[in-house]
């Protein structure tokens, strides 16, 4: 397929139009599947910051006074774009992440259009409580926080930056987004969508830039909220800050998720979950079930079907849909995963499968899987982010609960068995925040996602979302005379 320009018309969206301002640091935007460079922004400078969260200042007072169901219907056209334009959207977003075209066609434009249509439709219906006291009663009314600053990771752009904008737009707030430096193009799409479907300017502004300029967001008075993508080193960072002054926050963050696969599985779709909680994305998915505990009656069924089904991995060309594996995002990032094989090698884990770089241009990495760890090595409990599976074995349901359970981490657990009562009993004693029983790594608008333990603070997704891009404000009603001691 013949590569479409990926230039966007300038590096920020602000206040209803694109902006350029190259007295900013470039940022080149590099093709992970070749290492070439297929456009250059320029990081927002202290000026254009302003710019946008002025804008955004402004707008929101009269968004926040719009009838909902007009916010809605903005919402819901803005997902019908998103849609009639999925072919391009994914094109981009696979220039901009190198992840396989098979995968962007389905889950990046798609899942925003989803939330944007999810949020829309419940833009209407965002209600408070009465009570009574006596005579006296009270209520409360949920009211927008006012701007918002988004920070988003790199693995998946247009879902991100959709996942924050639809439910906070949705309850009258304005959004300042930033995504990765690495890849900055996809949300300035969305922000220039939702403009077209009728979004007043300033409410959604998209600028550029390193960390350094989501910490300006994140420290400026104007801004009432974060809701950050991301690793838990920056969210640490990012709460901390967003602390100093009192500002409300979401925090999605890393994980090294369990998958338990008991002895009355059905080993197929246990082997298809742990394929796609591993190697989807080329693995730099958060949710991912990095940490595979397989009982051990099946342990070898379970790797031999899994290395059949490794013979159907299609490297190459990301904009070729036959491909189902795309490189790492950025070489950063496969130098990390490199190193964490290294250190997997050194503390004595055998190489089930791959384990290290294709010899091509770009930035590759064979899907790994590693056997004969124990749950002390570094490749067990640290975050990898990328194409790499360790498999380890259990003898009972209590040690696999307690050794998925020990992690730091609580983002998401899979588990997968024909036995419904151990299902939900297992399910219920697994420290995350999202469980699938005999499935992995889905995650439709209406429900929750987000983490337990360090992986997180907050809810995307579902009506959870629009709790935290909302605050209850009571209204007492006093019925009788007024009391008073003197
Ligand atoms: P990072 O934590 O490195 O960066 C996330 C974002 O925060 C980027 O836009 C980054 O800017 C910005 N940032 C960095 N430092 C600061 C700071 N001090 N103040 C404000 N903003 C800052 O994550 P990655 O981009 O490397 O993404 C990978 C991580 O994200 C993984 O740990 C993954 O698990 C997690 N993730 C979590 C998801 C979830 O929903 N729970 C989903 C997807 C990913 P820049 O990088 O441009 O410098």
């Amino acid at each position: 397929m013949t590569r479409p320009d990926a230039q966007p018309a300038a590096s920020h969206f602000v206040d209803g139009a694109y902006v350029e301002d190259t007295s900013g640091d470039a940022i080149p935007v590099i093709y992970s599947a070749t290492g070439e460079t297929v456009a250059t922004v320029h990081a927002a400078t202290p000026e254009i910051i302003d710019r946008a969260l002025d804008s955004a200042t402004r707008a929101q007072t009269e968004w926040a006074r719009t009838d909902p169901a007009e916010r809605g219907r903005v919402l819901r056209r803005a997902a019908d774009l998103l849609r009639a334009r999925n072919r391009e959207l994914s094109v981009l977003e696979t220039l901009d992440t190198g992840k396989p075209l098979q995968e962007t066609l389905v889950a990046d434009a798609a899942s925003g259009a989803d939330a944007l249509e999810y949020f829309g439709g419940l833009a209407v219906d965002v209600t408070g409580t009465t009570m009574r006291f006596g005579d006296d009663w009270a209520y409360t009314i949920r009211r927008p926080l006012g701007v918002c600053a988004g920070i988003g990771a790199w693995n998946y752009p247009t879902q991100i930056a959709c996942w924050k904008a639809a439910p906070a737009l949705a309850t009258g707030n304005a959004m300042v987004f930033k995504p990765s430096e690495t890849t900055p193009l996809c949300a300035l799409k969305v922000a220039e969508i939702l403009v077209e479907a009728g979004l007043p300017a300033g409410l959604f502004n998209v600028i550029q830039g390193a960390g350094e300029v989501g910490g300006r967001l994140t420290t400026d008075p104007r801004v009432a909220k974060v809701s950050l993508t991301g690793s838990v080193p920056t969210g640490r960072k990012v709460a901390a800050a967003a602390a100093g002054g009192m500002k409300h926050v979401t925090m999605e963050l890393g994980g090294k998720s369990p998958i338990l696969v008991f002895e009355d599985a059905d080993i197929e779709d246990a082997v298809s979950g742990a394929i796609n909680g591993n190697f989807y994305s080329s693995g730099q998915v958060c949710s991912n079930g990095t940490r595979v505990f397989v009982q051990e009656d099946v342990a070898e069924a379970f790797l031999d079907r899994l290395r059949v089904r490794l013979d159907g991995v299609r490297s190459g060309d990301p904009l070729d849909e036959a491909t189902n594996f795309g490189p790492m995002t950025t070489q950063a990032q496969m130098e990390i995963v490199l190193r964490h094989l290294d250190t997997a090698r050194a503390e004595g884990a055998t190489i089930f499968a791959g384990g290290g770089r294709m010899a091509r241009d770009g930035f590759w990495i064979e899907p790994t899987v590693l056997t004969d760890l124990t749950d002390d090595m570094t490749c067990v409990r640290e975050e990898i982010f990328g194409p790499v599976m360790s498999v380890l074995t259990f003898s009972t349901e209590e040690e696999g609960v307690a050794r998925a359970n020990a992690t730091e981490y609580g983002l998401s657990a899979g588990l997968f068995t024909r036995d419904l009562a151990r299902a939900h009993r297992v399910a219920a004693r697994l420290e995350a925040g999202t469980i699938w029983i005999n499935q992995y790594n889905l995650t439709p608008a209406g429900m929750p996602f987000g983490g337990s333990k360090a992986s997180g603070i907050g809810r995307e997704n579902a009506r959870m979302a629009m709790d935290h891009f909302t605050e209850a404000q009571s209204i007492y009603v006093g019925m009788g005379p007024v009391e008073a001691s003197f």
